[in-house]
């Protein structure tokens, strides 16, 4: 199967609505929206450092995605199209057909529409470009976040990077459904980062870790912040572990995608009502302060002596 068979057979699906000529020409044309901005992120995957060899291609499908749309929900925009680029090692058509499925079922959802890109032969990787619209304006960043704002972070973390350790160490299988969901097919979030366009003052997703993520909005905001260890929205599954392995792993983990943001405090109300709105649970965990540090507070509000340290990449 040549590269233009093994397009047309498992990603070309025909004209797109927000790309008049589809895919197949030298370049996607785009059509903005009028008075809009078009919010552009791009992330690469490579197999044995963001996925093991032995990822079900449904889910690695999936993931890629995911993790783009995980971006534009930072900021608040809405999904509309993406680029694909896949280095394949060779056309095994089931592994493609599943991850195939996988991609398109989570871009579907979104109504997020396939716009062109590249396949070559090489090491498996796959390199996604996604695409979303913000009114101008509007959109949320790293640098708004104000003293005094209430610190916030959507859904439960730290059981995605838990799992990944759990893998590593041969113990995968024993981890529960909901965990590996969780951490191979992450739901990005969008409708959450569209309805906060008008209440948070800043916000950033959760792919390196809180305290990691948190140090980019404290250093782009040039402001410091606090955190409640005790309200943190930890793994069920893992405090029933270890309660303290828990809260470090909520503090230094990866591979979340919740969107943590601030919020001035008068938009309390309006938060609670909208994670009730989304059935996703919203939780305050802290606040923004003058200065530069991040803070722990542990239960009893005395700053933890040591952080754990955060993931990096290249680390
Ligand atoms: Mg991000």
């Amino acid at each position: 199967m040549g590269e233009f068979e093994l397009i047309r057979r498992f990603f070309d699906r025909g004209p797109a609505r927000r790309s008049p000529l589809g895919i197949g020409d030298d370049c996607a044309l785009i059509a903005p929206r009028e008075h809009g901005q078009i919010a552009v992120t791009s992330d690469v995957l490579v197999e044995g450092r963001h996925f093991f060899p032995d990822v079900a291609p449904f889910d690695l499908g999936h993931k890629s995605l995911a993790v783009n749309l995980s971006d534009l929900a930072a900021m608040g925009a809405e999904p509309f199209g993406f680029l694909l680029s896949v280095s394949l090692p060779g056309a095994d058509e089931a592994w493609l057909g599943s991850f195939a499925e996988g991609l398109f079922a989570l871009a579907d959802r979104h109504g997020c529409e396939l716009l062109g890109g590249d396949t070559t032969a090489g090491p498996l990787s796959i390199a996604i470009t996604a695409f979303g619209h913000v009114p101008a304006g509007a959109a949320l960043r790293r640098d708004g976040a104000q003293p005094g704002d209430d610190l916030w972070v959507s859904g439960e973390i730290g059981g995605p990077s838990w799992a990944v350790g759990e893998r590593y160490a041969g113990r995968g299988a024993a981890l529960g459904s909901g965990l590996v969901a969780r951490l191979d097919r992450p739901e990005p979030r969008i409708a959450l980062g569209i309805e906060l366009r008008h209440l948070a003052s800043a916000a950033i997703d959760l792919s390196d870790g809180l305290l990691g993520d948190l140090g980019h909005i404290v250093d782009r905001s040039r402001v410091g912040a606090e955190i409640d260890e005790a309200v943190l929205p930890v793994s069920m599954q893992l405090a029933a572990v270890s309660p303290e392995r828990a809260i470090e792993q909520a503090l230094s983990g990866g591979d979340d995608y919740e969107l943590l943001f601030s919020a001035p405090p008068e938009n309390r109300a309006a938060i609670g009502a909208l994670g009730r709105r989304l059935n996703l649970p919203l939780t305050r965990i802290g606040r923004i302060r003058d200065g530069a540090s991040i803070v722990v507070l542990d239960a009893r509000g005395r700053p933890r002596a040591r952080l754990p340290r955060s993931h990096e990449h290249f680390g």
